[in-house]
């Protein structure tokens, strides 16, 4: 059972030092035992308390690897309910099913059609995490397929089955690249758990209640395998939306420690628009795995940055390097336009410029990725600032002109911004889409 607040701040020196970034030791035991702080941050406490206190400091959901190597995926060590309580920490892995029951030449197609499920949004490369091997047919055809997707697939595997002897199949052939194996229920545990440990491999436990749930994953434990994923049985979007919130809430607030692992939901109904509603749902609160059946991309892109949307670090804003773009080609007469290294602005100016097919350079000032208005009035775009840019940015040696596109929320400070950099100063558009008639008007 966890400790509480309280309990943690008996072990503490309460010498009230302030080195944990606390102001005193009972602050920083109130932190601990909502797992929102490492025990690491105090640097005096004895190893008797920290023996004590480890898994107090634990984070209350525990941290899962799938794969090896380049496209491993992390899951878990969540520390909160809501995004703005501190963030996510591992984006929820998304998973493409191929069916045993296609022919070798369909699984090695499908394979390669979720082999190019990635995209880039905001700068970032974004894709499918791992390809889902499901049992439909019998043995032999459920080895067959999981052969093909280990060799024509980079991405981690899912082994989808509950038959033992197909998983033990299955892993002689792709146990190397530490699949998740799904799964072992009440039928199979001892079987299943037991490949699970000889292949050092993460384990999807299932049950059809919460109570028979937490009852398989303290066998599972006590047998030695603590790398679990859990599934709840449920598959309807309420009960299964219901399951997720009750473990994430058990796991975070109770501090339950036998639901806490990651957890993994189903979107495969059938009906491709309903499962991409579901698996948004699902990725929103709060599965770690989200299994799909639909390889479209224009199923796939929309989860892919929703899921981009929910686990970016609010407290982190994206943003891009400060320095000289290019759109195009752009030569000693092209305009050069001012803006902020906030992702989403920066890439809607690129895009919008790149939509009147002139070319240009971009400049994003360093605003901690911030946008325009949000950094004018933080003062993270004053006109010294944007002198200094201008000048390390080396834009003067690669145009002949000197103007500069400010963006038409920032035409307040064009006259200040004109006598610090020395650049005529062109009052371009509030919105980056009327770049375009901009440059009709204004740039010839
Ligand atoms: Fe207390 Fe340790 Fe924090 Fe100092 S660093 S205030 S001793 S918890």
């Amino acid at each position: 059972m966890a400790l509480t607040g309280l309990q943690i701040y008996k072990m503490l020196p309460r010498t009230n030092c302030k080195e944990c970034g606390q102001a005193t030791c009972l602050a920083f035991a109130m932190q601990l035992a909502a797992g929102k702080a490492s025990l690491d941050l105090c640097p005096h406490v004895s190893q008797e308390a920290r023996e004590a206190l480890s898994s107090a400091s634990e984070p209350p959901i525990a941290l899962v690897k799938i794969g090896a190597g380049e496209h491993a995926v992390e899951l878990g060590n969540e520390t909160v309910l809501f995004r703005h309580d501190k963030r996510f920490v591992h984006p929820t892995a998304i998973a493409v099913t191929v069916s045993d029951l296609l022919d070798k030449e369909q699984i090695a197609r499908r394979v390669e059609e979720i082999n190019g499920l990635f995209f880039e949004r905001v700068g970032q490369v974004e894709g499918v995490n791992l390809v889902a091997v499901k049992q439909d047919g019998d043995r032999d055809r459920f080895a067959a397929a999981v052969r093909v997707a280990r060799e024509k697939s980079a991405l981690p595997l899912m082994l989808i089955s509950e038959d033992a002897g197909a998983l033990a199949g299955a892993l002689e052939i792709a146990g190397d690249g530490r699949p998740l194996i799904c799964g072992a229920t009440r039928a199979n545990r001892e079987a299943v758990v037991e490949l699970a440990r000889k292949y050092d491999c993460p384990l999807v436990v299932r049950s059809d209640n919460l109570d028979d749930l937490a009852g398989l994953v303290d066998e599972t434990v006590k047998a030695g395998h603590k790398q679990l994923i859990l599934d709840t049985g449920a598959r309807s979007v309420e009960r299964v939306l219901a399951d997720q919130t009750l473990v994430r809430r058990l796991a975070v607030n109770k501090r339950f420690r036998l639901f806490g692992y990651p957890t993994v939901a189903f979107a495969c109904s059938g009906d491709a628009i309903q499962d991409m509603l579901d698996a948004a749902v699902y990725i929103g609160k709060y599965a770690a795995v989200v299994v799909v059946d639909s390889a479209e991309r224009a199923d796939i892109l929309p989860l892919i940055t929703w899921r981009l949307n929910i686990y970016t670090d609010p407290q982190k804003p994206i943003a891009v390097e400060a320095k000289v773009y290019e759109v195009g080609k752009p030569g000693p007469d092209s305009p050069v336009f001012l803006t902020t290294n906030f992702s989403l602005t920066y890439f809607c100016v690129a895009g919008d410029i790149e939509g009147t097919r002139t070319s240009a350079y971009i400049l994003p000032v360093d605003t901690e990725g911030t946008s325009v208005l949000t950094a004018w009035a933080a003062g993270k775009l004053a006109p010294e600032k944007i002198a200094e840019f201008i000048e390390e940015s080396g834009i003067a040696e690669r145009v002949r002109h000197r103007k500069l596109i400010i963006p038409g929320g920032l035409a307040v400070m064009s006259g200040k911004l004109q006598e610090a950099t020395g650049w005529e100063i062109l009052v371009g558009p509030r919105e980056s889409s009327s770049i375009n008639a901009f440059l009709k008007e204004h740039w010839s």
